[in-house]
């Protein structure tokens, strides 16, 4: 099915007048493309399957037309949002308080690594919009104190992350709960085609927004490659790096969280600032160093996976993969952190002589260019 309503204004969706206002306090004038095509249909109930480039403003489409569905006056939980990070969850929980900043609706972040009595608390009390991980989202359900009988709207954040990797089962788990004629709302960067294939099996005559693999590279997002030889070498190059760029803030990837652990203690040593971010930390640890990177007091941040995905920090222009990742869908997320809604941003890749047909393997797949770096690097942030 393709919906082809374009609306070019957030004044003729009919919103309530206080989402209305809580756009534009926020910021926002314009809806980006995927506003224009994907508000209208999911607040008009439909199922909904949306793919856009990343940052370019799917958190609001959701977000605008679930405050919108909201029946203010019942006091029960009518939204579902799900996200694979509880970093990811509770930014998406921000974004929905501030656009619905004037209406009276509650929203509550049902995450891992938090107390679970605050959780019962808040959804005994009936939240009514819920921005959760799967595995506490479940546990909630099953033990009762998420009552799901007036859910009317499922909403997957990188959707193709939750329903491939371990999520799967749980994603499933927590629908069987779920009222039968729960709206589904599914929304990615990347959807490779054996995700869109398990989607039939729940979506009802979904409306299919999607993007072809040669769009989903940014044309503000410059890549780039230093070919380091040996992995061993990776070290010394983003040493260098750092001493020649001045960005405003940065992402470096590596595969695993021991890796990043080394990485930065290597760094430490060499007197670098830097700090970094994986699952094996503490909540409150995860917290800290996030708050840290988001108002700009720590200005470079090594991470695994956990922060390729959603993660909006304005002010990222540069992502480096100190290792390329293992999927190809993670690599548009990661270069995706820079970049944000237009904004310019660059993405180099250190790789080892291994590392270069993987490359080649990304550049073919998304039909785009990866070239190598150039010696005057600062003068790409100018
Ligand atoms: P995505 O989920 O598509 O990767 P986000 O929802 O995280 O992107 O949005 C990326 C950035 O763009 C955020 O900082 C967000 O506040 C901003 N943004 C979203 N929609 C608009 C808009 N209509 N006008 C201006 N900025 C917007
Ligand atoms: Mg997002």
């Amino acid at each position: 099915t393709n919906y082809d309503k374009i609306v070019y204004t957030f004044d003729e969706l009919n919103l309530k007048p206080e989402i209305l206002r809580g756009i534009y306090a926020y910021g926002y004038e314009h809806p980006s493309a995927i506003q224009q095509r994907a508000i209208a249909p999911i607040i008009e109930g439909r199922d909904v399957l949306a793919q856009a480039q990343s940052g370019t403003g799917k958190t609001a489409t959701f977000a605008i037309a679930a405050l919108q569905n909201i029946d203010e006056k019942l006091k029960e939980t009518q939204a579902l949002i799900i996200a694979p990070t509880r970093e990811l969850a509770m930014q998406i929980q921000k974004v929905v308080l501030a656009i619905g900043m004037h209406l009276d609706i509650t929203v509550h972040a049902s995450i891992g690594g938090k107390a679970v009595s605050d959780d019962i608390e808040a959804l005994k009390k009936g939240a009514q919009i819920v921005v959760g991980t799967p595995g506490r989202v479940y546990d909630m359900i099953e033990r009762g104190f998420f009552r799901t009988e007036n859910v009317k709207m499922f909403i997957m954040d990188e959707a193709d992350e939750m329903l491939s990797s371990g999520f799967k089962e749980q994603i499933f788990n927590v629908f069987r709960f779920l009222p039968q004629e729960t709206q589904v709302v599914l929304l990615s960067a990347t959807m490779p085609q054996d995700v869109l294939e398990v989607t039939s099996k729940f979506m009802r005559n979904p409306i299919r927004i999607l993007v072809k693999k040669d769009e989903l590279t940014l044309e503000g997002i410059k890549q780039f490659y230093v070919d380091v030889d040996e992995e061993e070498f990776k070290f010394d190059c983003l040493c260098d790096l750092y001493a020649s760029i001045s960005v405003t803030q940065a992402v470096i990837f590596c595969n695993t969280r021991r890796k990043v652990e080394a990485l930065t203690e290597k760094l430490i040593e060499n007197k670098f600032t830097v700090s970094a971010i994986h699952a094996d930390l503490s909540q409150q640890e995860r917290d800290t160093i996030m708050t840290e990177f988001r108002t700009g007091s720590s200005r470079i941040l090594i991470s695994t996976d956990l922060l390729a995905r959603g993660i909006d920090v304005q002010q990222v222009s540069l992502v480096i993969n100190y290792d390329l990742p293992t999927n190809k869908e993670n690599y548009i997320h990661r270069i995706g952190r820079g970049g944000r809604f237009g904004r310019k941003g660059v993405a180099i890749n250190l790789l080892a002589k291994n590392d270069i047909p993987a490359m080649r393997e990304i550049e073919k797949f998304y039909s785009t260019q990866i070239i190598e770096l150039p010696a005057n690097i600062s003068e790409l942030f100018d």
